[in-house]
């Protein structure tokens, strides 16, 4: 509704500037700053327009009020795990199911102002509500799953890691598993290069430095056929990495980063 909102907003300001232009044959072309910037608007399409991301933002605040579904054995793809976990916390109790919602609410934002059409894997941050479970998580996307005609271009998964204090700074984790192996690792060492670029730094504590990971044991991953990697933007029991990530600053360029890898992942 959002987008369709935004999007009757911008034909609407499309429509005066037509008939504001059309209102005055024979004006001299002395074009106003405005009209010069709807000029080149209108002739670059939005970037994204026609694909599809899914934005899966890790846990769901009320997780741990709801321990018997929670840990109910799901398929995770070749292994059975727990339908979810609690997540991680800063030492201050600010819950990673809040970072991971925060960063994704931006990171939509940011792709449907390029044209995206943006799935979340939930639709709220509530301690009322539980899941969904990882095999939802790992599905949401795939072509026919839930109805859908066509596979979504790719998929995030936002979390913050749960490590030792020491350690700091960033991993990307990429699955091991064949099918989407390829996509999901390009999709990957763009992410790193996003997050390079935005000045975070890579993890000190994992990786080897390489800030890429590849695991066969998560259900996110595991079942998703398409391109998709999931971030651990930080260390949330680190000091420092805590601090970026409690903040609207930190959250706002953990998004921009993300939404510059998916538009490198996703140009022609
Ligand atoms: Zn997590």
């Amino acid at each position: 509704m959002r987008r369709l909102t935004s999007l009757l907003a911008a034909a609407a300001l499309a429509a005066s500037a037509g008939t504001a232009a059309a209102a005055v044959p024979g004006a001299p072309a002395r074009p106003t700053v405005a009209e010069g910037a709807g000029a080149r608007a209108a002739a670059t399409p939005a970037p994204l327009a026609g694909r599809t991301i899914v934005i899966d933002p890790g846990h769901q605040l009320g997780n741990s009020r709801f321990p018997k579904r929670i840990n109910r054995l799901v398929d995770a793809g070749g292994l059975r795990k727990p339908c979810n976990t609690t997540g991680t916390a800063t030492a201050s109790g600010f819950a990673e199911a809040t970072f991971a919602w925060r960063v994704a609410t931006r990171l939509r934002d940011a792709l449907q102002a390029q044209g995206a059409t943006v799935v979340m894997t939930r639709s709220l941050n509530s301690r009322h509500r539980w899941g969904p479970c990882v095999d939802v998580r790992g599905r949401i996307g795939n072509k026919g799953y839930r109805g859908r005609s066509r596979a979504a271009d790719l998929k995030i998964s936002i979390h913050g890691d749960g490590a030792a204090r020491s350690g700091r700074g960033f991993h990307v984790i990429v699955t091991k598993k064949r099918g989407t192996v390829v996509r999901s690792l390009r999709l990957g060492r763009l992410t790193r290069a996003a997050l390079d670029d935005a000045g975070f730094r890579r993890s000190t504590y994992t990786a080897g430095g390489r800030g890429i990971v590849r695991r066969s044991d998560l259900g996110t991953l595991n079942l998703s056929r398409i391109p998709t990697v999931m971030v651990e933007l930080g260390n949330m029991r680190n000091p420092r990495d805590a601090r970026t990530m409690r903040s609207s600053a930190g959250q706002r360029r953990y998004a921009q980063a993300l939404a510059a890898a998916a538009r490198r992942a996703l140009q022609p």
